[in-house]
């Protein structure tokens, strides 16, 4: 699909795929595997900037569980300049109000918006689901859902017919397991996160404000695996519940966690204590690691497909996007190595967005050695006892996967 070189075919090959392209679809200038925010945000900024962009994504639609996500400023900057900040509060965003702990009873305030105006930093939480259906509907690119790239090939799940797309530019924003990396040759090691994370849906509490998000702590280690419960409020009365546990945690001892958490807090929605945990949930495991390379003749790599995190510090998607923005300023300025621009560009926020999720994955195993088994319970309420900390926390996030050069490209519509 994204044959080395491609910029190097011959003129009559050339005419030869450009007659096959437009049989496909519409003779893209990009084509882009994954319409994940990373891939529809490029999208969005490429035809803006008047280039042809064709979308391959492998899903046919968004997943069937909900999941929480938080945007930093820069990110949502990016999204309020494609359309305007009412459109995206529609549906899909909202800015944050705040964190409560409910330490197995005792509710605490641990962000408010006075320390968000201190801190100088808004961060958004979102519907992922919804921000990449919008984004997939308003980015202008032709986009093909239900067809996976198999490797320089593409596979239609509903016909199982296999075709051949191509393209001068092939960029692969197809997650962690990338077919577009391994295309390039470029391997990676993937390490596994020490933590699985069980997510799904439910209605917020109308009686809770609508905008601060609540984390249930136990009094102390569970023994099952399960760490916390954080609910977060999204667009259209919904919440996403997000559950850290260990890795490899079975369901009975979790479903008895759950129980002892939600009976030590102080206040308890009743559909969550109705809900079936962890079996109506689903179960997220993530593996993380930075490719060596950012892609080779004729593809770019960009968001998870080179830098899969896992949520801490709520860096993957903020990553792609900040990684879409450059790329976008580079294929629009016809960089004649788009892949080695980004790299250049991008290597060292995205070493730092990368930064949370080692050391949450250190600092977790530490903690399982017997003796440091203490070790969270005595440094976490040490940080968010502090305002200085919980201010320079909320800026090192907000700014840790920008670049110095993140502006958006200057686009022609
Ligand atoms: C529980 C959870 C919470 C998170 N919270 C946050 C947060 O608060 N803040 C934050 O910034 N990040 C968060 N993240 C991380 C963030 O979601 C990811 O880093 C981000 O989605 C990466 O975006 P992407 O565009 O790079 O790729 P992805 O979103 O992974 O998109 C890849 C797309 O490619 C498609 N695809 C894959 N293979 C193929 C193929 N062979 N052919 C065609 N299509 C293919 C997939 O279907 C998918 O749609 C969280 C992740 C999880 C799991």
């Amino acid at each position: 699909m994204f044959p080395a070189g491609q910029s190097r075919i011959r003129d009559a090959d050339l005419h030869r795929l450009t007659e096959r392209r437009t049989a496909f679809c519409m003779n893209p200038d990009v084509l882009i595997v994954g319409g994940g925010i990373g891939g529809t945000m490029l999208a969005a900024l490429l035809s803006r900037g008047g280039k042809r962009v064709l979308i391959i994504e492998r899903a046919k639609g968004p997943p069937a569980f909900l999941r929480p996500e938080i945007l930093w400023p820069r990110a949502v900057d990016t999204l309020f300049s494609l359309e305007s900040r009412e459109f995206w509060e529609r549906e899909c965003v909202r800015a944050a109000g705040g964190i409560v702990l409910d330490n197995s009873g005792k509710l605490t305030p641990v962000v408010t918006p006075e320390l968000f105006g201190r801190a100088g930093v808004l961060p958004f939480f979102e519907n992922p689901n919804a921000t990449r259906e919008t984004l997939l509907g308003i980015c202008g690119a032709e986009v093909r859902r239900g067809i996976e790239v198999l490797a320089v090939r593409a596979r239609d799940l509903a016909a199982g017919t296999e075709m051949e797309i191509e393209a001068a530019i092939t960029i692969g924003d197809d997650g962690a397991e990338s077919r577009v990396r391994a295309g390039c040759g470029i391997a990676m090691e993937l390490r596994a996160f020490p933590m699985e994370f069980i997510t799904r849906g439910v209605s917020w509490p109308s009686a809770w404000p609508v905008d601060v998000v609540r984390i249930f702590l136990p009094r102390r280690r569970l023994s099952g695996g399960l760490l916390a419960l954080a609910m977060f409020p999204l667009r259209g009365g919904k919440a996403a519940c997000l559950a850290p546990v260990v890795t490899g945690s079975v369901d009975e001892a979790l479903a008895a966690d759950f129980a002892e958490l939600l009976a030590g807090a102080a206040e308890v929605p009743e559909e969550l204590r109705a809900v079936d945990f962890p079996q109506s949930f689903t179960r997220i495991g993530r593996k993380w690691g930075h490719a060596p390379r950012y892609g080779c003749d004729g593809a770019v790599l960009l968001g998870d497909a080179i830098h899969p995190v896992s949520p801490a510090g709520g860096q993957g998607a903020n990553m792609a996007i900040a990684d879409a923005v450059a790329l976008a300023r580079i294929l629009l300025a016809g960089a004649p190595d788009p892949a080695a621009a980004l790299e250049r560009e991008r290597r060292a926020a995205n070493e730092r967005g990368v930064q949370p999720t080692r050391l949450t994955s250190r600092f977790f195993r530490l903690s399982r050695i017997p003796l440091l088994g203490s070790l969270p319970g005595l440094l976490i309420p040490l940080v968010l006892r502090s305002d200085a900390m919980r201010i320079r926390a909320l800026r090192r996030l907000a700014g840790w996967q920008e670049s110095a050069a993140w502006c958006l490209p200057r686009l022609t519509v």
